[in-house]
């Protein structure tokens, strides 16, 4: 069966979703729908265009870059998403980062999307919020969100941020 996943837009070499030129991947839908979100157009989950794993997997192998999921909420398609970040990383080996609405609490409990974030390098968790804004902040929004180093964190069961 041929897997799909809902696409609002593919940014190729981009600096501002994670180190280095990436390739950031913008998925369509999200139930968080963080007051003051700077892209609430990307929340209608059947939004955006269908494309499969292959055409991804051409276009990112394409780049020959690291690659960055965001949206929308990546994780609200976890089923197809987890398997595009098993086939990057054991056919191309790049780095892979992906923004959540959800904090790692959250996910550690849901083993849907654990499938997905076990998988990846770094993950940049939690709401957006207002109220915690700073445009000075590298990769994220707001000061509640963290930039987890997933592999150091599983690896030593406490929460390890990434640092460059
Ligand atoms: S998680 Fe991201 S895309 Fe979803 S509502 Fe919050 S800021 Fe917007």
């Amino acid at each position: 069966m041929t897997e799909n996943l809902r696409v609002l837009h593919v940014v190729e070499g981009t600096s501002v979703d994670g180190p280095g030129l990436r390739t950031s991947i913008y998925l369509a839908g999200c139930n968080h729908h963080c007051p003051g979100c700077h892209n609430p157009e990307s929340w209608n989950m059947g939004g955006g265009d269908t494309r499969t794993l292959d055409e991804l997997m051409e276009v990112i192998a394409y780049n020959e870059a690291p690659v960055t999921f965001s949206g929308g909420d990546p994780l609200a398609q976890p089923k197809p998403l987890a398997h595009l970040v098993k086939r990057i990383k054991s056919e191309l080996g790049y780095n892979v980062w992906c923004y959540t609405g959800y904090t790692w609490e959250q996910v550690k409990k849901e083993p849907q999307l654990m499938e997905v974030v076990s998988q990846l390098d770094v993950l940049v968790d939690s709401p957006f919020k207002i109220d915690e804004r700073d445009t000075k902040l590298r990769f994220r929004g707001s000061h509640n969100q963290r930039l987890i180093d997933v592999q150091a964190t599983l690896k030593n069961d406490k929460l390890t941020l990434w640092h460059d």
